[in-house]
Parts: C-alpha cells; sequence; structure tokens
C-alpha cells in the first residue's frame, strides 16, 4: 500500500549496523589480508586447465606480474588495458598493475577492433596483455603498431611463440623478481579499476573506481560480524560472468578473495563445462544474471549432474522475477536465492540480500535486498528531485565511500551523475518498502541491457546517423524473453531512400559486438524530440508497448 512519507524518513539504510572499513588499505593489500593464514588453501582454480592455484602461489604470481609490467615500464598511475576472457592470467594482471598502483581496463575481447579502441584510446593503456587470438583486433589501422608504440604480452599455451612483436606474459611472469617491485605509496582515492559504462545518457565512459572505493564496496558485501553473509572462508565461488564487467570483477573475485573463498574461473559460457566444474569443485555461490537463471531453469542436463553443493546463488545485473527464481528453485532446492541491484557507477553495489542465512528466502521475490552497509540511499521524484518516503516510486539515488570517483576526463558527466552533497543518480525507477527491501521497476536512463550487457543507445545512433541513407534515427529497448530486452531502432530514411531493414542491421552488426546488434528497425517520419532536441524516448517506448499488446 502506498503512504505517505514519513516525516524525516528520506534515507534509507542498511538493516545492519554499520562497520569499521579498513580504506586506508590498497585494494591488493586488503584481498589478499590473510594469504599467510590461508597460504595453502585454494584461491583459484583454472576450470579450463583443473589447475588450482594457492593463496600463497597467487598472492607471489600477482607480485611477478607487477614486476613484469614494471620491467615494461608500467609506473603508478598508468593503465594497462585487459582483453581477456576469464583466466588466472587476468587475475595477475589486475593484482599486478594494483601493487604498482597502476590502473587496469578491461574490455570484452569479443568487441570489435572500433569498439576496443575506443577505450583504448580513452583510457590512454601503455601495455595491453590478451590472447594470440585477438591480437589481429589490435593490428587495427587506428593504435599504434605493435612492438613500436604500442606493447602486447600475450597468454598463451607454453611453448607457443607469441605473436610478432608480443611479448609472452608467462615468460615475463617466471623471469621477473618480484623483490624489485618499487616502493609505492597508493592512497585510497588513487583509481585501480577504469571499467566503461555509458551510465544514464551518452556514449560510454571510463569510470574512475577507487583503491578506498573498491575496499569499500567489497567490505559492505562481505565483512564484519554477520555469519550470514553472502561469502566466507571455504567457499567456492563461480566465476562466470565476464570479469571486464565490475559485478564479476567486485562481487565474485575481489569478494572471494576478501573472505577467503576459492574461486573457479570459467573463460566462457557453456552450460555442461560449467555444470561439470560445480559438481567438480563443489561450487557453494553462484553469481548469475537472469538469462543464466532461465538457462539453468530450463535445461534437462541439470539432471545429470550433482549440484547440492550450491547453498547461495546470488542475481544481478538485471531484473529477475518471481516465475524465474520459483523454476530455479525447483531444481536447488538447497539453495537460497538473493538478488543484487548494482551500477557500475556505483561501485556497483547499492543494495543486496543482507542475510543469506533465512529459510527459505532472504527476500521476497523481486527484492533487491537491503541498501548496503556504510550507504545511504534515497528515492527521489524525478520532476522536483525531492526525497520520497516508503512505497513511492522514484530515482534511486546512493551515497558512500565505494561510488565512482568519477568518469575520466569528464567533468560534467560527472556532475551530472553525482551532485554536489555526492548523491550518485542512477537513472534507475524504484522504491524502497516497509521491510527497507529495493525494488526496481523501470529505468529512466537511456540505457539498454541485452543479457546483462550494456547497448548504449547513443553509440548506435551515432553510427546510423552516419550512413548517407539515414536521415534520423533513435534506439530504444524492446522487451525480450531470452534477453530481458534487446535494442530495437526507429529510422527516418533521407530522401529519395529506399535503405531495406536488413542493409542497416548489417550495417550495424559489421562494427559492433554481438549484443549490440539491432533487432529491428522500424521506418518512421519523425523521431519525436524535445524543445532542446533530445529524443523523446518514453514516446518510442511506449508505442512499442502498445504495438506489443495489441499484436
Ligand atoms: P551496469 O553498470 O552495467 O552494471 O548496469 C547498471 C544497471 O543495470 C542499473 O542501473 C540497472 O538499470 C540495471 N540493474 C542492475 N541490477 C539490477 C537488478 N537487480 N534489477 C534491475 N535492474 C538492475
Amino acid at each position: 500500500a502506498v503512504v505517505a512519507p514519513a516525516p524525516g524518513v528520506t534515507v534509507f539504510r542498511s538493516k545492519l549496523p554499520d562497520i569499521d572499513i579498513p580504506s586506508h588499505l590498497p585494494l591488493h593489500d586488503y584481498c589478499f589480508a590473510r594469504a599467510a593464514e590461508l597460504a595453502d588453501a585454494p584461491c583459484l582454480i583454472a576450470a579450463a586447465t583443473g589447475r588450482t592455484y594457492t593463496y600463497a602461489e597467487t598472492r607471489l604470481l600477482c607480485r611477478k606480474a607487477a614486476a613484469s609490467l614494471h620491467g615494461l615500464g608500467v609506473a603508478q598511475g598508468d593503465r594497462v588495458m585487459v582483453l581477456l576472457q576469464n583466466s588466472v592470467e587476468f587475475v595477475l594482471t589486475f593484482f599486478g598493475a594494483s601493487f604498482l598502483g597502476a590502473v587496469t581496463t578491461a574490455a570484452n575481447p569479443f568487441c570489435t577492433p572500433q569498439e576496443i579502441h575506443k577505450q583504448f584510446k580513452a583510457s590512454g593503456a601503455k601495455v595491453v596483455v590478451t590472447q594470440s587470438a585477438y591480437v589481429d583486433k589490435l593490428r587495427h589501422e587506428a593504435f599504434p603498431r605493435i612492438g613500436e608504440g604500442l606493447t602486447v604480452a600475450t597468454v598463451d599455451d607454453a611453448g607457443d611463440a607469441p605473436e610478432e612483436g608480443c611479448l609472452a606474459f608467462w615468460d615475463l611472469v617466471a623471469s621477473a623478481d618480484e623483490s624489485t617491485l618499487p616502493a609505492v605509496s597508493i592512497s585510497p582515492d588513487d583509481p585501480v579499476a577504469l571499467p566503461f559504462s555509458s551510465g544514464t545518457t551518452g556514449l560510454p565512459k571510463g569510470v574512475v573506481l577507487t583503491h578506498g572505493g573498491q575496499v569499500s564496496g567489497v567490505a559492505q558485501q562481505v565483512d564484519g560480524a554477520n555469519p550470514n553473509l553472502y561469502m566466507g572462508a571455504g567457499d567456492v565461488a563461480l566465476c562466470v560472468l565476464p570479469l571486464f564487467h565490475i559485478f564479476s570483477l567486485n562481487s565474485v573475485l575481489l569478494c572471494a578473495l576478501r573472505a577467503g573463498a576459492a574461486v573457479m574461473l570459467m573463460p566462457k559460457f557453456e552450460m555442461g563445462a560449467m555444470l561439470e566444474g560445480i559438481q567438480r569443485w563443489r561450487v557453494t555461490v553462484a553469481a548469475v544474471v537472469p538469462p543464466l537463471v532461465l538457462a539453468l531453469a530450463k535445461n534437462p542436463a541439470l539432471e545429470k549432474y550433482d549440484l547440492s553443493s550450491i547453498r547461495i546463488v546470488l542475481s544481478g545485473a538485471a531484473p529477475l522475477g518471481k516465475e524465474l527464481i520459483d523454476a530455479l528453485r525447483d531444481r536447488l532446492p538447497q539453495a537460497v536465492f538473493g538478488q543484487g541491484y548494482g551500477m557500475t557507477e556505483a561501485g556497483p553495489v547499492l543494495s543486496m540480500c543482507p542475510e543469506f542465512a533465512k529459510e527459505p528466502s532472504p527476500a521476497k521475490p523481486g527484492s533487491c535486498g537491503t541498501v548496503v552497509r556504510n550507504a545511504e540511499l534515497k528515492v527521489v521524484d524525478p520532476d522536483t528531485g525531492l526525497a520520497l518516503g516508503r512505497n513511492l516510486p522514484g530515482e534511486i539515488c546512493i551515497r558512500g565511500p565505494q561510488i565512482m570517483k568519477g568518469y575520466l576526463n569528464d567533468p560534467e558527466a560527472t556532475a551530472r551523475t553525482v551532485d554536489v552533497d555526492g548523491w550518485l543518480h542512477t537513472g534507475d525507477i524504484g522504491y524502497v518498502d516497509d521491510d527497507e527491501e529495493v525494488f526496481i521497476v523501470d529505468r529512466v536512463k537511456e540505457l539498454i541491457k541485452f543479457k546483462g550487457f550494456q547497448v548504449p543507445p547513443a553509440e548506435l545512433e551515432a553510427l546510423l546517423l552516419a550512413h548517407p541513407s539515414i536521415a534520423d534515427a533513435a534506439v530504444v529497448p524492446q522487451k525480450d524473453e531470452a534477453a530481458g530486452e534487446v535494442p530495437v531502432a526507429f529510422v527516418v530514411r533521407a530522401a529519395d531512400s529506399d535503405i531495406a531493414e536488413e542493409a542497416i542491421k548489417e550495417f550495424i552488426s559489421k562494427q559492433v559486438v554481438f549484443y549490440k546488434r539491432l533487432h529491428k528497425v522500424y521506418f518512421t517520419h519523425s523521431i519525436p524530440k524535445s524543445a532542446s532536441g533530445k529524443i523523446l524516448r518514453r514516446e518510442l517506448r511506449a508505442k512499442l508497448a502498445s504495438a506489443a499488446a495489441t499484436a
């Protein structure tokens, strides 16, 4: 029931008490704080090879990776680009950079050369760590020449010669002397990760996440005395979601290491291999996205595996409905299901289940749990900016030590997203109920999410407008059962053009990663715009919704 806001109740907080966060520690020291105590415990499991690395080995290899990067000229503040699937080498490069005070910008290796180049250029990366299979993407004309302006280290099978001009990652690591690491002084405000996100509007931008911010973000999820938090020592975490996305990097890898858990790294999603891995290594905590829940709920192969080790399924990155949870609950009756709500700029988690031990479910269906500890959440009226009380939907805003420092080299975009009082405006519409639980009901920002992947409409619109046969265009989300949303375009043909839908789709497909491909093109006479020229996306979305309703 909708109730009037109680006087003064405009800021929502966790049900759990705040904790002491050691945000003075550099991220690597914070995550490896128990490496000596857990020296022989498993830390990384490479599912593809079956090789397990203990905490002591992992920390040593990360320091050797740091020494290797240092040898390549990487210094504090420099950027290192990672173009890898989930792998031990991804982890070593990320922490290797962190030990040096350098910053990792990870990109999806499936992106096109143009897309990778944009991130490479915007980040100013000095070194790229990748696999030989992706090196051709870096030979695209826009990149500096490999071996001359650009240093590339490749991760390949032992004994394979690296691509021309590239260095072999493992040779570098094997010959590195970690005792030569320079002493660097890292402050909490120094950047450590630079994922790219379009945020509430426009093109993808570098999101500056700091040591102090990431330490806080991890602490909010796994530190403190509560025994029912989602990970602890002895847990085995499934790492199948791509580490180039902050959900997997922060809520799986970093949280697991801090908690003393092991991380089972899967290079890509392949149902059989994943189920095999869960059974073999007795995975206990599975971070998933709704399309993965759907795939698991419907796949008959599940019956063939012993998945009884899974005690927690945590879904994030996109909305998860009750029907889907129920379908999977039937197949994993022993597991507790929870949902987290995150956004790259928020570092990333805003809310999640506070206690995973409550049976049968720690939160109501559709709920994204409660706001994380040591943070404040408010819901504001998108028109007036005034804070709303319980049960009233509005734009979700978050304030806390975990949020981004800002967008890289873009103070205007930063100021549009984080206000002068430190509130990050998410562009999501949601409300907080009587039990402090957060529900997301809509999105006012432009962003489209295909299976949890970001599809920034502005990027596709810019590509469409570059086509001589297109006079105007707008891209909006259309609901889709399997993907959640798919991008579709409204296109105004140029005078005398009779360009067809397929030609437009193909024109886009050639330039973008698979999840940004257009699923449908609707031809129209004009794109609705406001007086200031902003596309009225709501109108277009409403048009699609009413067409679907009458179909
Ligand atoms: P990203 O920065 O790629 O993590 O995307 C963040 C956006 O994904 C959020 O602002 C939401 O729009 C959406 N999102 C993330 N988690 C959830 C969730 N549990 N329910 C609904 N939407 C979500």
